[in-house]
């Protein structure tokens, strides 16, 4: 895009351009963020969003989901008000939020809003202890993690800042986090054991500190005619993925030094070493065994292949599952984000070559976990080797295990009947195009080039998980539904065929 005449570009203004003054802005929670992980990142989410990459499907279902829990964290304080009042309507919403907290009668207040030091934040949960001249408040952040990491820390002393900044009287702070150990026996969910609180009043405390002095100099990063200049590394990716990764890397060398697979100790080494490209890496580095395949960016097939390869027996079945992994569980007996099995696909090889595929999906709300188990069952019957990518299918097959005890004894027959294809392609056979990746859909394509998943419409296994909850708890219209059920079949059926003709160019590669 081109900016403006007189306005700088994202990266500085052109050789000549008159400067304009940019325009004050207002902080915020997310932005502060922002500008803790990089100046840069600060810069451009204000001054050039349009360089941003937009959100994926997957992303975007993790918002929502964050949105949802949110939402539900609300009911655990009856009684309390929510701030209805949109984003862009801050005046409107510090005014309510004032009015509120003026009220003794409400016990809470749900997004509330604050603003200090050119600072404005909406509060998840405000929880009123004690009322009259010296009433106090309880900050409560809500996550749907579930764990505190470093950046809720710093979220929640923001907030701590400018809430007392603008002058409310805080008595403590923390976060309402997604208990993982919560099993849910049926019925309403029990909210008081869903969520778990932990306090950061003594933890925030050196952290509020720091902010003036970060905050000073954001506002000076925000004002300058240019986004700062910072090399893209391991920092993009930490605490949050830059959504101006592509933007800042765009001219970055196609073997850029920052793909190399493994330790971001060794890489950010060689980066500062000067080091750009994979082929300028010195021959003297200790690398391991992939990342040397990476450097020489060749072909590669260990004697040991063929092997390995004839251990299978026919029929061959190549098994996918696909999950979700509900925050707020939904079948009696589950936990929170435990891995529920929704869909398997099973492409069948005989010895003759000869293939077919049977396939189970889920498209009812009740728990699918009895019915996926027995279909599967009956699909792998007693004979033959399950080729699998990866050791996610036996976790998932270890926990059906358990969960359903009267079939345990055949479930774990077919945990026997294993036959995990990633570690084998991991020490026999290596292909430029997997640029460092084993995933299957990096290995697929350069195996097996006509294989793609680029025109399917569901292409990643969040994106699966999340279009299953939408065809199964969410989707009215029967049409919506059946395109779901289609897409999700497409997908889990496309994973299998990989490993099928994975497989079979393995063998092509021995027999060359
Ligand atoms: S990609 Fe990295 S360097 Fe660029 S703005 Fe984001 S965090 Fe900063």
């Amino acid at each position: 895009m081109t900016p403006p005449t007189g306005a700088p570009s994202a990266d500085g203004p052109s050789p000549g351009e008159p400067l304009a003054p940019p325009k004050p802005v207002r902080l915020s929670k997310s932005r502060y963020l922002s500008g803790r992980q990089c100046h840069r990142r600060l810069y451009l989410e204000i001054r050039a969003p349009e360089s941003a990459t937009p959100p994926d499907r997957a992303t975007q279902a993790m918002l929502e989901a964050g949105n949802e829990i949110g939402r539900v964290a609300r009911d655990r304080y009856p009684g309390g008000v929510l701030v209805n009042v949109g984003p862009r309507q801050s005046a409107e919403a510090l005014r309510r939020t004032a009015e509120l907290l003026a009220d003794p009668g409400v016990p809470a207040v749900f997004e509330g809003a604050f603003e200090f030091d050119g600072v404005f934040v909406r509060v998840d949960i405000l929880e009123r202890l004690a009322s009259g001249p010296e009433q106090t408040w309880r900050l409560i952040e809500v996550k749907s993690s579930t764990r505190v990491r470093e950046v809720h820390r710093h979220d929640v002393a923001l907030q701590t800042y400018v809430l007392r900044g603008a002058g409310l009287s805080l008595a403590g702070c923390g976060l309402l986090l997604i208990n993982r150990d919560y099993v849910y026996g049926g019925g309403a969910v029990d909210l008081a054991r869903l969520f778990a609180w932990e306090d950061l009043t003594e933890e925030v405390g050196p952290l509020l500190a720091e902010i003036p002095g970060a905050l000073t100099e954001q506002k000076a990063v925000l004002a300058a005619p240019a986004a700062p200049v910072v090399e893209p590394d391991a920092h993009c990716h930490s605490p949050y993925e830059c959504p101006f990764w592509a933007h800042c890397t765009r001219d970055k060398p196609a073997r850029w030094i920052f793909h190399l697979p493994g330790s971001s100790r060794l890489v950010a080494q060689l980066m500062g070493q000067g080091i750009t490209t994979m082929e300028e890496i010195p021959p003297h580095t200790k690398l391991t065994v992939v990342q040397r395949l990476v450097r020489e960016n060749v072909e590669w097939t260990s004697r040991g292949l063929r092997q390995v390869l004839v251990t299978v027996h026919y029929p061959v079945h190549h098994l996918d599952f696909e999950t979700f992994m509900p925050a707020i569980p939904r079948f009696a007996g589950t936990r929170p984000y435990q891995a529920i099995p929704t869909q398997w696909s099973n492409y069948i090889e005989a010895q003759d070559g000869d293939l077919r595929q049977e396939a189970f999906l889920a498209t009812e709300s009740a728990d699918p976990r009895e019915a996926f188990a027995v279909s599967l069952l009956a699909s792998v019957g007693a004979a033959g080797s399950i080729c699998v990518y990866s050791q996610y299918e036996q976790a998932i097959l270890e926990g059906l295990a358990v969960a359903l005890p009267h079939l345990k004894a055949e479930l774990l027959r077919v945990i026997d009947r294993l036959w995990d294809l990633l570690p084998i392609i991991r020490a026999h056979y290596y292909h430029p195009r997997f640029d460092g990746s084993y995933s299957i859909k990096q290995v697929a394509p350069a195996l097996a080039p006509s294989l793609d998943y680029r025109d399917l419409e569901i292409q990643e296994g969040g994106v699966a998980a999340r279009e299953f909850t939408r065809m199964v708890f969410e989707a009215t219209d029967w049409v919506e539904r059946d395109r779901i059920r289609q897409a999700l079949l497409e997908y889990c059926a496309r994973d299998t065929l990989a490993m099928v003709e994975i497989r079979r160019a393995l063998w092509r590669k021995c027999a060359g």
